[in-house]
């Protein structure tokens, strides 16, 4: 049996990638070192895949920043406003990337949105009725032939035409189906050029077949590769698809010419019983995701050798692959110096993924695998009791009762009290939590972690950050401040740390968007809170003002979705026992005169399933519990908001505001605002205060550009129940734009304030 890699991370085993290209960024170092750090670190990638003999491995699965974006930018995908800065390639597409602002002009990013259900984030391309898609570049080739002359075969890898339109944002009238006459013909040349230069296997990604589809996009799938198909040469297409099922459309799948066929068999829960019932064609390769490229557990061989050999009943070629890309998991255990054996027998990450392959692909051919010695070493550590169990935590969670996730009393009856006690002005202007962490709050943690400085000496740098952070929100005249979050650099880690059951890593750094890399915590056991978190943070810095300062807590949905969770209990369970840890740091806060409490919900759709039907079964049945069981011991006027990186919850908008939480902020500014017309037409009970700016950039809106958005938001939300705020931290912000951005905030607030309050 041979193996197959969908993609392999990019960022460097120690983040070089994200290092350089900030240098770069900041005018350090020049394209050309740039470069040259991207190369080294492709060879290094290529190497471990050919160290541990994976036969199918892919290029062109690196990224200066992301995937789809460079498709864009191949396809000459590129909006006109970054054309007319007339910059470089690469400063083109990075401003398409990051935005841009300077002498050659002022333009925002493109819209950025979570990759299906990872935390990945990719670029959303942009396609206007005048755009001519075709192919421009050539990274596709030269990456091929980079590996190429390292001694390598390597299968190119691109998002396929179909995913890629079904992605993009379209900017007229015109729609996907409008450019298929060109993608076709672009995805022929780029076959062509392939085809020249010997490529054996291509493969296209496209993971937008195991979201539900319509007829129609499943004749626009098929029309554009029975076309594209005709024209491969000598290549064989790889159709490759992960995150999910592809029940929909396996029969038309099957139909078509293609050499290989990829399926995820792990969450692709559907894909097994598909082959069966439809068989699968002979003349293809069936490219079999049996290995979890997600999750970062030891592989149980056991599971992955008896569905390969339930497949091979129907399939005649099988390649063991892994599930997705490889992109979601960190780089290698070796970096992990601290991990007590015990615990870090239990994990594999990219590498030792590699390494697990290349032991199924042995075990394969073996005629009795049971008796190998890999195998039972393998089921041993699989099967062993783990460490960390807590039968108190156990009961608890099963204890619970209907009243301990119901708020009283109704929230109308609690907002017209939380009005009365906190004398707010209308459009109260507010933050999402984190300042920027400067040089100099970073270098106090790692000061810290280092052992440099005590905890004491650390707590007095944090509490002089704080202090320094509520008179300068005094100062710009914000009305409920914040305390700027210095003690943590990671909304889940930092609780995490505070939890039992948590295991940390050094090194397991999993790109998120861009530069921008998460370090996952890993569930390992049952999870209670050790002791208080954040209250005295958020009661030294209530105790400096007089203004109301928010409490600033990650909600258990959040928690577990940022973190590797466990696979021998359920993801319920999980976000219960979180979810009575947060509640005891919730009450705390209340007790310790906190009043207004935010619980981060950053991450709640991050999970959702990503087929419809499987919403209410499984995730959004105890992830709106989950957030209600944090808050319903509060008091009635203790205010709760909560805070969504993402502003596209129209088809669950009931559910978020079954949340019950008084409050909810969240992204609105980068993607379009149909989310107004939800809330309108919902009647949300819940405050909105929808984000007005764009934090992930740092451009600088103007006050005139903040009031024109308020004014709009007002056409949709009513004015009693606004909040004006950023769309979301401002913890990867420099100082000089946060303030200047802040200080036009509340100029704007103040302006559509009193325009307000005239009529
Ligand atoms: N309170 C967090 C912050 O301000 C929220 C971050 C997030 O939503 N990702 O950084
Ligand atoms: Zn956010």
């Amino acid at each position: 049996m041979v193996s197959a890699v969908i993609g392999f991370p990019r960022v460097g085993k120690q983040r070089e990638l994200k290092f350089a290209s900030e240098k770069y960024f900041r005018g350090e170092i020049n394209k050309q070192e740039l470069e040259k750090i991207a190369i080294e670190l492709r060879k290094e990638h290529f190497i471990y895949q050919k160290e541990q003999g994976i036969t199918y491995i892919s290029s062109n699965d690196f990224s200066y920043y992301d995937g789809i974006l460079d498709t864009a930018v191949l396809l000459n995908v590129v909006p006109e406003c970054y054309r007319a800065l007339k910059l470089n390639e690469l400063d083109t597409y990075f401003a398409m990337a990051r935005g841009y602002q300077g002498a050659e002009g002022d333009v925002k990013a493109l819209a950025m949105k979570k990759w299906f259900n990872t935390n990945y984030h990719y670029m959303v391309p942009e396609i206007s009725d005048d755009m001519k898609i075709e192919l421009v570049g050539d990274k596709p080739f030269v990456l091929y032939q980079e590996a190429k002359e390292l001694g390598l075969e390597t299968k190119p890898v691109i998002i396929g035409p179909f995913t890629f339109l079904k992605l993009a944002k379209y900017q007229g009238t015109k729609k996907a189906k409008d450019f298929a006459e060109d993608m076709i013909n672009a995805y022929s040349q780029l076959l062509e050029g392939f085809h020249k230069l010997g490529v054996k296997w291509v493969q296209f990604d496209e993971p937008i077949l195991v979201t539900d589809l319509t007829g129609e996009d499943i004749e626009l799938f098929e029309q554009i590769y029975q076309r594209l198909l005709k024209r491969k040469g000598n290549c064989k297409i790889l159709l490759q698809t992960y995150f999910g099922d592809v029940r929909d459309c396996y029969s038309n799948i099957i139909g078509i010419a293609f050499d290989g066929i990829g399926l995820d068999f792990l969450e692709g829960k559907k894909n097994l019983e598909l082959v069966k019932q439809n068989g699968f064609p002979k003349d293809k390769i069936l490219f079999a995701g049996l290995l979890n490229g997600k999750n970062i557990w030891k592989c149980n061989y056991k599971n992955v050798l008896e569905i390969k050999k339930e497949l091979q009943e129907y399939a005649e070629q099988i390649v063991l692959s892994t599930s997705c890309s490889l992109l979601h998991v960190p780089y290698t255990l070796d970096s992990e110096t601290k991990l007590e054996q015990e615990v870090k027998q239990h994990f594999a990450f990219a590498v030792e993924k590699l390494a697990e392959m290349k032991e199924l692909c042995y075990l394969a051919e073996s005629s009795d695998y049971t008796k190998e010695q890999v195998y039972l070493d393998n089921q041993q550590i699989c099967e062993s009791e783990r460490k960390y169990q807590d039968k108190e935590v156990q009961k608890k969670t099963a204890l619970l009762e209907e009243k301990d996730f119901t708020r009283l009393p109704k929230r109308a009856e609690r907002q017209e009290l939380q009005k009365k006690v906190y004398h707010l002005p209308l459009f109260p202007t507010t933050t999402i939590g984190s300042f920027p962490q400067t040089q100099e709050v970073k270098k106090n943690r790692s000061s810290y972690r280092k052992g440099e400085i005590d905890k004491v000496a650390y707590d007095k740098k944090v509490f002089e950050l704080i202090h320094d952070c509520i008179r300068k929100q005094e100062e710009l005249g914000i009305d409920v401040l914040v305390h700027g979050e210095y003690e943590r650099n990671d909304m889940v880690e930092f609780f995490g740390e505070n939890l039992a059951g948590y295991i940390f890593t050094e090194k397991a750094w999993v790109q998120s968007y861009g530069t921008r890399c998460v370090k996952p915590p890993i569930i390992f056991g049952d999870v209670k809170r050790i002791r208080p978190i954040t209250v005295a943070y958020s009661s030294y810095a209530q105790s400096l003002t007089d203004k109301q300062v928010k409490g600033m807590l990650t909600g258990p949905v959040t928690i577990l979705n940022w973190s590797f969770p466990r696979e021998d209990i359920s993801l319920k369970e999980m976000a219960y026992q979180i979810g009575i840890a947060i509640r005891e740091e919730v009450l705390d806060l209340e007790e310790a005169g906190i009043n207004i409490i935010q619980i981060d919900e950053a991450a709640l759709k991050e999970k959702m399933p990503i087929r419809k039907s499987d919403w209410y079964s499984g995730y959004l049945d105890w992830a709106i519990p989950a957030f209600r069981l944090c808050h319903s011991g509060v008091r009635p006027e203790t205010q709760i908001h909560t805070h969504m990186c993402y502003s596209e919850f129209e088809e669950i908008i009931r559910d978020i505001d079954n949340m019950d939480a008084d409050v909810i902020s969240f992204e609105a500014s980068r993607s379009k605002l149909t989310i107004l017309d939800a809330i309108k037409d919902s009647e949300f009970e819940t405050e909105v205060g929808p984000g007005i700016y764009d934090i992930h950039s740092p451009r600088v809106p103007s006050v005139e550009e903040l009031e024109e958005v308020l004014k709009k938001l007002l056409t949709k939300i009513d004015k009693d129940k606004l909040w004006v705020n950023p769309d979301c931290g401002l913890k990867t912000r420099g100082i000089a734009e946060t303030e200047a951005s802040l200080k036009n905030l509340v100029e704007a607030a103040k302006i559509v304030r009193e325009k307000a309050e005239k009529c």
